[in-house]
């Protein structure tokens, strides 16, 4: 099979078999296609579309390309969460031990965070020792000690996910909802789990910015889930504001660790409480939202979180001295410049601020510093005072603090009336 045979094909608008489709990912994983073919062909795809079948048969393809997890009769039990990307979103530290106190197992493969996103291995770095890079057997003795492990892709795991991705990032071919698709759910599919929460975000801090191109996300992951045999539930959730109160990654770790204490925002509490129990059900377990609220209440969820932290090298002793995780040297404060109703922090714009502040990375190659960050005093519908604190910027580098706050200047508005609440959860799918 000849790449320009098949780049003609797509170009012309003809679907792709499963066979071609392995050809074009084999290129990618194998290096028998040059870039400038694989990036035409990802042109193709982006502009062309993909039907339902060539997106399940990408997924295939891409599993294929690397190793899968295999937990054997235990794979009734695997299950995970995938959230596509937010602002102060820590939920994935909290409902992985609710759900493995609650008798699931849970292999968490997460990323990094990219751009004004956070991601789940920055904050579980944050931690003082923590390692999430683990060998396929030590995430394996993990898992069954612990009940969830918390760890990077390695690099035997969709390969061609790492080539083709660093491919659509300067092809300007990322914002495709068929390669999105295929990209998410091959990572989660090659954990070898049999049930799959996704959290789709929608909001101007989110990746998909209408219930539309959420709804249609949800559809186009959730075919690849059918078609894997991958019992898959969605929700779609805000992401207008960010999640919580705390945006950085150690800030973070502390507020997760809040919560699984019984305290922290109610909304961070609840989505995690919500996910936790959607992944309990699909592990099969019965009476999954009595039984994770319970995990909370008892502190089975922290003395789990707690057996992660120890068996993954972090200090244990961060959950009762927040002050061990890394702490930033400076605050300073933002104040309400006038009174009225506080209409929200914009999710967008403090996840610029934070990685302004050096807390996140504008290219995947930036180092972060895990200190830095935002807490969020004013959430949105408070009646504020002139001079009320909004918000407090934890930094380092007083020129990074400058460009955080040219970044807030328009990010936390006042109004004269009472802004309307948003819902959290905005759909749902079982
Ligand atoms: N997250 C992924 O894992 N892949 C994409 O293509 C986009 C977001």
């Amino acid at each position: 099979m000849r790449a320009v045979d098949l780049l003609r094909r797509k170009r012309d608008g003809q679907p792709l078999s499963a066979e071609q489709i392995a050809c074009f990912v084999a290129g990618a994983t194998q290096g028998t296609w040059p870039d400038y073919q694989l990036g035409a062909m990802l042109m193709a795809l982006f502009l062309r579309g993909m039907t339902s079948q060539e997106t399940a048969d990408l997924t295939t393809a891409m599993i294929a390309s690397g190793e899968r997890f295999d937990w054997g009769s235990d794979a009734v039990r695997a299950v995970d969460k995938h959230s596509t990307g937010g602002v102060g979103d820590k939920t994935s530290l909290i409902l992985a031990p609710l759900a493995a106190a609650c008798g699931a197992l849970v292999p968490m493969m997460s990323g990094r965070g990219l751009g004004h996103t956070g991601g789940t291995l920055d904050k579980l770095e944050a931690i003082p020792g923590f390692r999430v890079a683990l060998e396929p057997d030590e995430a394996r003795a993990i898992l069954y000690r612990v009940g969830c492990v918390m760890m990077s892709q390695t690099t035997r795991i969709v390969p061609a996910d790492r080539i083709l991705y660093a491919l659509r990032d300067v092809t300007a071919t990322v914002e495709s909802i068929p390669l999105i698709s295929a990209s998410i759910m091959s990572k989660k599919i090659a954990e070898g789990i049999c049930g799959l929460v996704l959290d789709v975000k929608v909001g101007h801090g989110a990746f998909m910015k209408t219930l539309d191109e959420a709804r249609a996300l949800v559809q186009s992951l959730l075919a690849i889930g059918r078609a894997h045999g991958v019992q898959t539930q969605a929700v779609i959730t805000a992401m207008d504001q960010p999640l919580g109160a705390a945006c950085g990654n150690a800030l973070e770790v502390a507020e997760a660790i809040e919560v699984l204490k019984g305290g922290g925002p109610a909304e961070v509490r609840e989505l995690s409480l919500e996910l936790a129990s959607r992944m309990v059900t699909l592990a099969g377990i019965p009476e999954a939202r009595r039984r994770v609220e319970n995990a909370l209440s008892s502190g089975a969820g922290l003395e789990t979180f707690g057996r992660i932290l120890e068996a993954q090298g972090g200090d244990r002793r961060v959950i009762d001295q927040p002050t061990l995780l890394p702490v930033a040297p400076h605050r300073e404060a933002i104040y309400a410049p006038r009174a009225g109703f506080f209409e929200g922090w914009h999710a967008e714009a403090v996840g610029r601020a934070v990685v302004a502040l050096g807390g996140g990375r504008d290219r995947a190659e930036d180092r972060i510093d895990p200190a830095v960050g935002m807490v969020l005093q004013a959430r949105r519908g408070d009646r504020v005072q002139a001079g009320e604190l909004l918000a407090t910027l934890h930094y380092r580098d007083s020129q990074r603090l400058a460009q955080a706050r040219a970044l807030l200047a328009e990010a936390g508005p006042i109004a004269d009336n009472e802004p309307t609440a948003l819902p959290l959860i905005y759909e749902s799918w079982d």
